[in-house]
């Protein structure tokens, strides 16, 4: 092959594709080299959208399998909750919210779904996290007993009660389910106060499931200041209705 001179440009066949492109010589490894072409660029492209896709998808398994929602309601979808006249309200209110995720998202904004044991709020909410989980949402559900029961349960005191509440503290959606069922020991107020108030801090937007029937329940059984934060950054959604369970 002559040599070329530093700069020198000349044309040559895609080998891929067979269009025209350039090569240049570089002086200093004395060899010919191809532009990329555009075939080769869009190829490029393409797969780095499909890596993308697929570590996308990976990550939704991942923080699925990671969200502690329970076998009974990793199905539950807005689609198939069963609505009535009665609870159409709060199921297109779930919507909205799921819907409007990102921007409510950014002032921290969560909701509390209340409503009788069977009512579905614990659906509602899980149709909620589903939906956001399939968007890439990393959402972590923990009942309220089941977060005390880790808590008091804990063998290295400390240790995993802190990494538990740190984890709560910071993922990107928290749902609590069934607070509030009867008054809270002092542990319980101070461990959700902990990680309320770091959410809220934060902008971490927290949904809750409670049977209560007034939010002024949430301050008898919990306090005043557990109260403030739920009122102040939760919208209420009542659902009402005659237990699902019966139908
Ligand atoms: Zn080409």
């Amino acid at each position: 092959m002559k040599q070329g001179s530093v700069f020198e440009q000349r044309d040559c066949v895609c080998q891929n594709c067979g269009c025209v492109i350039h090569e240049r010589y570089v002086p200093f490894i004395d060899r010919w080299i191809k532009d990329k072409c555009e075939c080769i660029k869009k190829a490029e492209q393409e797969e780095e959208l499909r890596r993308e896709k697929t570590r996308k998808e990976f990550e939704i398994i991942e923080n699925k399998r990671l969200s502690g929602i329970e076998p009974r309601y990793r199905s539950a979808s807005f689609e198939n909750y069963i609505t009535t006249p009665e609870n159409e309200k709060a199921h297109k209110n779930a919507m909205v919210y799921a819907k409007k995720f990102s921007s409510l998202e950014k002032k921290g904004t969560g909701l509390i779904f209340t409503g009788n044991t069977g009512s579905g709020k614990t659906h509602l909410a899980c149709a909620l996290a589903n939906k956001l989980l399939d968007e890439g949402v990393k959402v972590r559900f923990i009942t309220f007993s089941d977060l005390m029961q880790s808590i008091n349960g804990a063998r290295d005191y400390g240790a995993t009660e802190n990494a538990l509440i740190k984890e709560l503290q910071r993922c990107r959606l928290l749902i609590i389910d069934d607070i509030g069922t009867q008054a809270a020991a002092e542990k319980s107020k101070s461990v959700l106060f902990a990680i309320l108030d770091k959410r809220i801090n934060n902008f971490r937007p927290t949904i809750f499931t409670s049977n209560v029937t007034s939010l002024d329940e949430i301050k008898n059984r919990f306090n005043e200041q557990i109260y403030d934060r739920i009122k102040g950054n939760c919208y209420k959604i009542e659902i009402l209705c005659s237990s699902h369970r019966k139908l």
